[in-house]
């Protein structure tokens, strides 16, 4: 793992959760409160980068659910053939 690229997990919002399958949910109810959880946290953006660049497949990561990290990497991809 690239420190560089983990930095940000230093200053996450989540560090000291004593319950890591918060994000893990696997409900809508879940899952949303994962999101909303995220919106504030300050360093929101580098952890759903982190996790769209490492093809994380599961989990709420930087406010975003896999589906939608799956639809941010398909609008990147028609954006490179755009
Ligand atoms: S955005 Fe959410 S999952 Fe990512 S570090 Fe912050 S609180 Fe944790």
């Amino acid at each position: 793992m690239n420190s560089n690229e983990t930095y940000f997990m230093n200053f996450a919002k989540c560090k000291d959760s004593k319950n890591p399958n918060f994000f893990f949910a696997d409900d809508v109810i879940g899952t949303n409160n994962a999101i909303r959880y995220c919106q504030d946290c300050p360093v929101k953006i580098p952890c759903g980068q982190y996790a769209m660049n490492n093809n994380i497949i599961y989990g709420v990561w930087g406010g975003l659910s896999i589906r939608a990290r799956a639809k941010l990497k398909r609008e990147q991809k028609l954006n490179q053939i755009a």
